[in-house]
C-alpha cells in the first residue's frame, strides 16, 4: 500500500512540476519579465519538493509511522485542494438569463446620434444636423467643440510615439479603408445573386445553422453565437454616416430581423499587450477590417439562401453589439465595458449578422466574469482617465453594470492618437491561451475560491499595473 500512496504522490509532484516548467516557458514566451522571475522560483521550489521527495524516499523515510503519516495526510490536501478549486462553485443564475438579467428598470433604446464618435465624427458644424442635434442637447456641446479640435477618433494619429509612429499608422490607415469600402449599402444590405434567384434553398434550422456557423469560421470568425434578438438592444435611429447619405441621419432604426449571428476576431496578444501604443491600434483597425470583410460575405451568403440579411461592422451598426454577444453565449460584460470571452478575454473585435433565415439561438454563459470584476478592479487601476468606475454596479439606462465613461475615455484617445487599450491588455481573461492559462481560466471560470486566488496571484505574477511590453520589429515605435 505505501508503494502505492508513495507512486501516487511522485506522479502528482511531477505533474506538478511539469505544469510549473509550462508557466515558466509561457511568461517567457510572454515576454512577461517579473512574471517569469516569479514562475522560476515557483517551479524551482517545486522541482525542489520533488527531489527531497525521492530523497526521502530513497532514505525509506515513507516506510515509517510519521512518514507514511506525512504522505497521506500529503496526498488528502491534495486532493482536497483540486476538488476545491476545480468543482463548480458560485454560480450566477443571473448571468444564464444573458442580457435580460442584467435590467433592472425600463430601458431605453440607444439613439446612435448621442454616442460619442457619431456625435463627434459625423456632426458638421454649421450643417442643419448640427444645429438640431444640439439644440436638442446642448448638455454635449461644450465638450464636443473642444473635443473636435483634437480631430478624428484618435486626435493626432500615434501623437504618442511621435516621432517614430508613420509606418504604424500607415497600417492603421490601411485598415480602416476597408470597413467603409464595405459599408455602402449593396454590402450591408446584399441581394441575392442573379443566377440563384429561381432557386431558394430550403434547409432546416439545423442545417442552416450548421452551414452558417461553418462558413462564418470559414471566413475567419474564431468564436461565433446566434441569439434571438432582443429589439431593446436595436439602435432606436442612425447616427453614424459615412457615404455622404444624410438623409439617412436620425431615420428610425426597424427591428426588422428575428436573428442575430454574432462572431468575434481574436486579437493579437502581442501587439495589444504594446497598449496604448501605436501597434495596439493597428490590431484593432485590422480586426475591424476582418469584421467587414466576415460580416458582409456571410449576409451576402444568407441573401443567397433567399433570405434577407444585414452586415454589422465598424461602419454600420443597427444594433449594440455586446449585449447581442453575452445574449448569443460567446461571454459577459466586464467592468471596462467589453465583452469578456472565456477564449481571449476581451482581447476581441466584435461583428454580428442579422437575418430571418430560421436558426437555432445559442445559450447564455455563466463564466464567472462578473464575480472576478468585483474582486479584480485592476483595469480601472490601470485607466490613466478614471474611466472605468472602482465601485459597484450601478443602474444605467435600465441595466445594473459598471458604467464607463465614454467621453473622459474618448478624450485621452485624442491626447494619445490611439484607441488606448491599456484596459484590455491589463485583464487577467487577456493573458495568451497557453496551456497554463487555459487551465487557470477553466478553473477560475468555474470556482469562486479561484477566483480570489488566482486574482491576487495575477497581481503578484504580474504586477498590480502591468507595463507596456515591447513589439515584434516590424511594428515597433521608439527606435526609429
Ligand atoms: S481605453 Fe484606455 S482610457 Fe479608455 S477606458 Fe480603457 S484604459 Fe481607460
Ligand atoms: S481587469 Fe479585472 S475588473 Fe477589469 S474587466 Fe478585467 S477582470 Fe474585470
Amino acid at each position: 500500500m505505501t508503494m502505492i500512496f508513495v507512486f501516487i504522490a511522485a506522479l502528482g509532484l511531477s505533474l506538478q512540476a511539469l505544469v510549473g516548467l509550462a508557466f515558466l516557458i509561457s511568461c517567457v514566451w510572454e515576454k512577461e519579465k517579473r512574471a517569469t522571475v516569479f514562475a522560476g522560483i515557483q517551479f524551482l521550489g517545486m522541482l525542489g519538493l520533488l527531489l527531497v521527495f525521492f530523497f526521502l524516499n530513497r532514505a525509506g523515510f515513507f516506510q515509517t509511522p510519521v512518514g507514511l503519516t506525512l504522505l497521506v495526510l500529503g496526498l488528502v490536501l491534495a486532493v482536497l485542494a483540486s476538488f476545491i478549486l476545480l468543482r463548480k462553485k458560485g454560480i450566477n443564475p443571473k448571468a444564464l438569463e444573458g442580457s435580460k438579467g442584467l435590467i433592472t428598470g425600463e430601458v431605453k433604446r440607444q439613439d446612435e446620434r448621442e454616442i460619442v464618435f457619431a456625435r463627434n465624427r459625423s456632426l458638421r458644424p454649421g450643417s442643419e444636423q448640427y444645429d438640431r442635434f444640439y439644440s436638442e442637447h446642448p448638455e454635449y456641446e461644450a465638450f464636443d467643440t473642444r473635443r473636435r479640435k483634437k480631430g478624428g477618433p484618435l486626435g493626432i494619429p500615434g501623437a504618442i510615439d511621435r516621432p517614430h509612429e508613420g509606418p504604424n499608422i500607415a497600417g492603421t490607415l490601411a485598415s480602416v479603408s476597408i470597413p467603409v469600402h464595405l459599408s455602402t449599402p449593396d454590402k450591408v444590405k446584399p441581394q441575392i445573386s442573379p443566377p440563384l434567384k429561381k432557386n431558394k434553398i430550403t434547409l432546416t434550422p439545423n442545417e442552416a445553422t450548421e452551414r452558417v456557423k461553418g462558413y462564418a469560421r470559414h471566413l475567419g470568425a474564431d468564436l461565433m453565437g446566434i441569439t434571438e434578438i432582443n429589439p431593446l438592444w436595436i439602435y432606436s435611429h442612425r447616427g453614424e454616416i459615412f457615404h455622404e447619405n444624410w438623409e439617412d441621419w436620425g431615420k428610425e432604426i426597424v427591428a426588422e430581423h428575428k436573428y442575430a449571428i454574432v462572431f468575434a476576431m481574436e486579437m493579437s496578444f502581442e501587439l495589444v499587450g504594446a497598449a496604448p501604443h501605436s501597434p495596439t491600434v493597428i490590431e484593432s483597425m485590422r480586426n475591424y477590417a476582418r469584421g467587414a470583410y466576415i460580416a458582409t460575405q456571410l449576409a451576402a451568403y444568407i441573401a443567397n439562401l433567399g433570405y434577407p440579411a444585414t452586415a454589422s461592422h465598424l461602419r454600420h451598426y443597427d444594433a449594440v453589439m455586446v449585449p447581442l454577444a453575452v445574449d448569443a453565449g460567446l461571454g459577459e460584460l466586464g467592468r471596462l465595458g467589453y465583452l469578456i470571452t472565456k477564449e481571449f478575454g476581451p482581447r476581441i473585435r466584435l461583428g454580428a449578422v442579422t437575418t430571418n433565415l430560421p436558426l437555432i439561438p445559442d445559450k447564455p454563459v455563466d463564466i464567472g466574469v462578473q464575480d472576478f470584476c468585483k474582486i479584480c478592479k485592476k483595469c480601472a487601476v490601470c485607466c490613466p482617465s478614471n474611466s472605468i468606475p472602482l465601485g459597484v454596479q450601478t443602474e444605467v439606462n435600465g441595466t445594473l453594470r459598471w458604467k464607463l465613461n465614454d467621453e473622459t475615455c474618448f478624450d485621452y484617445w485624442g491626447k494619445i492618437g490611439t484607441d488606448c487599450n491599456i484596459c484590455m491588455r491589463v485583464c487577467p481573461w487577456s493573458h495568451a491561451r497557453t496551456f497554463p492559462h487555459r487551465l487557470i481560466v477553466t478553473s477560475v471560470s468555474r470556482n469562486r475560491i479561484a477566483r480570489r486566488l488566482f486574482s491576487v496571484m495575477d497581481d503578484v505574477f504580474y504586477g498590480k499595473r502591468p507595463k507596456a511590453k515591447a513589439p515584434p520589429k516590424w511594428a515597433q515605435f521608439s527606435s526609429g
